[in-house]
């Protein structure tokens, strides 16, 4: 039995409706994940991944068609209520991190709890438990200016992780990280989704990020042009076919 966790259907999103400078980035996209997935979406600059993942996860609103999340229809709720089910039922990581500099790791990562009014017992034993799987347990009293790279992105994976989210969604995640940083925080996306089957959604460039996923989605101006599952594949084998489609893409530019 399929278990799907969001569904679009034909999503479609137009930027600057009915003025002169009107363009559509996303061209009706139907597309289903089923729980537990790890899909990456890759494809050029501007073609409209970013839009795509907005639209996914109630920061933007489709123009037309439909986005369904566990089943319920985003467009059908109130402002209040999609922000209850976005903190619910959502976590999010970018490239910029997106800690606040004038809080702790600690109140960073409990905020989410501080909003639901969480009691303060409550809060401490989450945060902990949370930051002690991440292994930042011991710079929690620290400021994001006090740590490294690494150290801030643990800390956003926390926060995202501290409502315990159906599905992360990350965009261009490893971004700002160099390669030992960016292997551990893939380690710990993968173990997530491997042991507590949170579903996660990350767009990248790097075929080397894309790799960790059980499922490649290739959007090329505003729909999905390929995807590819990983099926019994290693990883190495995966990563070469993910490799070539986006080499096919550069290669257009050599004609
Ligand atoms: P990607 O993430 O793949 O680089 P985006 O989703 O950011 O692509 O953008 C897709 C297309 O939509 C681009 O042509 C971009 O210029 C356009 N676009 C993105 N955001 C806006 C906006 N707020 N207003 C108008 N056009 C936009």
């Amino acid at each position: 039995m399929s278990n799907i966790i969001l569904e679009t259907r034909n999503l479609t999103k137009i930027y600057n409706l009915e003025q002169e400078n009107e363009f559509e980035a996303l061209h009706g996209i139907d597309f289903k994940a089923e729980a537990g997935e790890f899909i990456c979406v890759m494809g050029p600059s501007g073609s409209g991944k970013t839009t795509f993942i907005n639209n996914i996860s109630t920061v933007d609103f489709p123009t037309k068609g439909q986005v369904l999340i566990d089943g319920a229809e985003i467009r059908s709720m109130s402002a209040n209520e999609i922000g209850r089910f976005r903190s619910r039922n959502l976590g999010f990581v970018f490239q910029e991190f997106n800690l606040l500099n004038t809080h702790t790791l600690y109140e960073n990562i409990a905020m989410p709890l501080a909003l639901a009014r969480t009691g303060k017992q409550e809060m401490n034993r989450r945060v902990e438990a949370v930051a002690k799987k991440m292994k930042i347990e011991s710079i929690l009293h620290k400021y994001p200016r006090e740590c490294s790279g690494g150290q801030r992105q643990r800390g956003a994976i926390c926060r995202a992780l501290i409502m315990n989210p159906k599905i992360i969604i990350a965009d261009e995640p490893t971004g700002n990280l160099d390669r030992a940083n960016s292997n551990e925080f893939l380690e710990m996306i993968d173990g997530l989704n491997r042991e507590q089957k949170v579903t996660v959604i990350m767009v990248t460039h790097d075929p080397l990020v894309a790799s960790y996923s059980s499922r490649l989605v290739y959007i090329k101006d505003g729909v999905i042009e390929q995807s590819l599952d990983r099926g019994q594949m290693d990883r190495k084998e995966y990563f070469e076919k993910i490799t070539e489609i986006n080499a096919s893409e550069s290669r257009g530019f050599l004609r």
